[in-house]
């Protein structure tokens, strides 16, 4: 497809990438950023971040603070984000500075699931059926919609990790469920039974270059990503199916950069979209050691307008994350054979994502 947007001049060695949000996307992002020979500046509202801690600068500042946005961005060559919730007044903000990937379309249609999800299905792909929520009455009747199934409703904007979700499994507990989250627009998704879940992570480059990692089984638990896992039951085709999904959805947003398509794999094989991330993805974070080039270094490289790794996996591979309190027995985890990776976040927090362990093994099957 064609591009009206100009292209930026590769960013140099020495150069800087910044990045929007301070967590531990952003500090893997920053890690292969240096191993490229690039700076990496983070900018977040937080006054301790774990990306400082490994950034050649950072910036602490509102989202909203335009002033100090574009003194950030005037110290970049390009500039990313490592969460879908930035405002798009930030993003039009430095991108009136320095070129921002991936672009503001992307996020404008992942940050609301109606948008996203109308525009996977505008594709030609499937997902759980969904309605658009906004009173007690659309309420009722989307759930009578449903057909008799159980469905989840889910606020349209700002949820993550199973946050604004409610299942619900009668008109009522609709209603109900809409005014438990205030009334905010919201929507209702058939509840769908799959046989598991899987994710497909994949990078486009600025010239429309595309290269996808071996897509992941995912295993929740109480809706927190606990294990990816590659190769999963996924099948040759289905992994293929799920590379030239995340392709389509990738050229049709003129997208730049690491995006992640959740998929929920049915028990006839089907691949359901559930959610599309246009940033690093938790579940590949086995990557890093698996691959010649992880999902942090091909962002980078997409951000910074290099060619595009080979994400070719030379191990299989189990990535677990580290949850809460187990994270306050990193020697027992020091012990374990594998990687560890700890965030450095000065607080242990229920339900926090604290660092990851990923273990490697031979090679099985592509
Ligand atoms: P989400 O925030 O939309 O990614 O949802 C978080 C998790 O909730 C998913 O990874 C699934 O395990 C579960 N879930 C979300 N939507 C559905 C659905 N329509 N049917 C069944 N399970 C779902």
């Amino acid at each position: 497809m064609s591009d009206t947007r100009p292209r930026i001049a590769p960013v140099a060695p020495g150069g800087t990438i910044g990045i929007l949000g301070g967590g531990q996307l952003a500090r893997m992002l920053a890690l292969s950023a240096g191993r490229l020979g690039l700076k990496a500046h983070i900018y977040s509202d937080e006054k301790d971040a774990p990306a400082y801690q490994v950034a050649a600068a950072h910036t602490v500042g509102k989202f909203d603070d335009a002033a100090a946005l574009k003194t950030f961005a005037g110290h970049c060559d390009a500039v990313t984000f490592e969460f879908e919730n930035v405002p798009a007044a930030t993003l039009e903000t430095i991108s009136s500075v320095k070129p921002v990937a991936p672009c503001a379309k992307a996020l404008r249609i992942t940050q609301d699931r109606f948008d996203e999800k109308s525009f996977v299905v505008s594709l030609g792909l499937k997902t759980p059926a969904f309605f658009a929520v906004s009173s007690t009455d659309e309420a009722r009747d989307a759930f009578n919609r449903l057909g008799g199934r159980g469905g989840v409703l889910k606020t349209r904007r700002f949820g993550y990790d199973g946050k604004g979700q409610a299942k619900v499994s009668s008109a009522a507990e609709t209603a109900q469920a809409l005014a438990g989250f205030k009334n905010h627009p919201a929507i209702l998704e058939a509840f769908v039974d799959f046989a598991f879940e899987a994710s497909v992570i994949a990078a486009r480059a600025q010239d429309g270059s595309f290269a996808a990692f071996d897509p992941p089984e995912n295993i929740h638990e109480h809706h927190i990503l606990r294990r990816s896992i590659v190769p999963g039951r996924l099948t040759h085709a289905q992994g293929d199916e799920a590379k030239a999904i995340a392709r389509r959805i990738a050229d049709a947003l003129d997208y730049v950069g690491v995006f992640a398509v959740e998929l929920f794999v049915m028990k006839d094989g089907a691949l359901l979209v559930n959610e599309i991330a246009p940033r690093v993805h938790n579940s590949g974070h086995w990557t890093i050691e698996a691959c010649a080039v992880s999902q942090f270094e091909q962002h980078i490289r997409a951000v910074a307008g290099w060619p595009l790794g080979d994400p070719g996996r030379h191990a299989d591979a189990v990535m677990q994350n580290i949850i809460g309190e187990e994270a306050a027995d990193w020697r027992a985890l020091a012990q374990k054979p594998g990687a560890l990776h700890l965030y450095g976040k000065s607080e242990i927090r229920a339900g926090r994502k604290m660092g990851h362990f990923t273990t490697l093994s031979p090679l099985t099957k592509r």
